[in-house]
């Protein structure tokens, strides 16, 4: 049985299949036993949790990082690729899930579905009249990283009768139109969504500027990464209603988000929970074992991450 640095909770279905096959140990056990440092072969962890340099030069036998989740933007891989160590994910398994969130976020924030329940609990219905929303129908949605996760957003968006396009490095020649220039997708767009990677290459691409062009009628979701988005100026935005609202799944952070987040009515907020369901969880879970199993008995990982394209 191989040991393992664990970083970071898992669901108990999945750390029950983690604990069958592997001696998963804290970091604080290997702060109290050397000998055990020295054992380590892998570490096994989710894409919110950082593995530093730090940590990586502790483990001298580390083969393996074993991330469950796509994103790797907290993980030092220019130092893992030095020592040879092999970065993995699990991209695929979890589209689903974040786009299903993607979706929903994106409802309940044109219709202010979270405001409207709160307006019925306190008993607000028989006083007054609940205030007109926005329809989905009929929108220009432009989206931000059209990926994996980004193409199934835009599936799932295509019945409602909205008009797509979208920002990247690269026109992928789709059905769906390229916009090379986010400033002038952002003009163009009356919902901005963000699905790019995080990582230094698309840090704070969502600035002040952005947020100016889609103006007090747009709305953002972002279900990519807090720092995607410069935050101080999204919270400018939310407060003077610069733009008009934002459903955000990821902050700068987490869990330690900004307390003014708390205070807007125009937000609506969710805890990091793209691939939250049970299916997701375990299917991601499977495939890092699988990642686990298949690096140690033939040498090659599954999916392992792209090391030459950001995070
Ligand atoms: P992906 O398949 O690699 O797609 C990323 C897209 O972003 C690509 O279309 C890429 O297009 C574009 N992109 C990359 N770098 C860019 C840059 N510098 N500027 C503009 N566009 C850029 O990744 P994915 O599997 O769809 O996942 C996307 C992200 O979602 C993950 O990295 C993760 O951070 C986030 N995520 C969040 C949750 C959650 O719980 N909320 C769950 C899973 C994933 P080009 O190459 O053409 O630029």
């Amino acid at each position: 049985m191989h040991d393992l640095l664990q970083i970071g909770p898992f669901p108990t279905l999945a750390q029950n299949l983690i604990d069958a096959e592997y001696r998963c140990h804290s970091r604080q056990d290997l702060e109290l036993d050397e000998n055990l440092r020295s054992r380590v072969q892998g570490i096994i962890t989710r894409s919110n949790f950082a593995v530093s340099e730090e940590v990586i030069a502790s483990l001298p036998r580390l083969g393996i990082i074993a991330i469950c989740g796509v994103g790797y933007d907290l993980v030092a891989l220019d130092a893992a690729c030095r020592r040879g160590v092999v970065v993995t994910h699990t991209p695929e398994v979890l589209n689903s899930a974040v786009a299903e969130l993607c979706i929903g976020m994106l409802l309940a924030l044109l219709r202010r579905l979270p405001q409207a329940d709160r307006f019925v609990r306190a008993g607000a219905w028989q006083r007054s009249v609940f205030p007109l929303a926005s329809n989905l129908a009929g929108k220009r949605i432009g989206i931000v990283g059209l990926g994996r996760i980004g193409k199934e957003i835009a599936h799932r968006l295509e019945p409602f009768g909205v008009a797509l396009s979208y920002f990247g490095r690269t026109d992928q020649r789709l059905q769906w139109r390229f916009e090379p220039d986010l400033h002038a997708l952002a003009r163009t767009s009356d919902v901005l969504i963000l699905a790019a990677p995080g990582g230094s290459a698309t840090a704070c691409m969502v600035d002040a500027s952005v947020l100016a062009e889609l103006g007090p009628d747009g709305f953002l979701v972002n279900v990519a990464r807090g720092s995607l988005v410069d935050e101080p100026a999204l919270l400018d935005a939310l407060s003077h209603r610069a733009i008009a609202g934002a459903a955000l799944d990821v902050f700068d952070h987490e869990p330690d988000i900004d307390a003014r987040w708390l205070a807007l009515d125009n937000v609506v907020l969710t805890p990091h929970i793209g691939s939250a369901t049970d299916e997701t969880r375990l299917a991601m879970a499977r495939l890092t074992l699988d990642n686990l199993h298949s690096f140690f008995e033939r040498g090659a990982a599954l999916t392992p991450v792209d090391a030459a394209m950001p995070a």
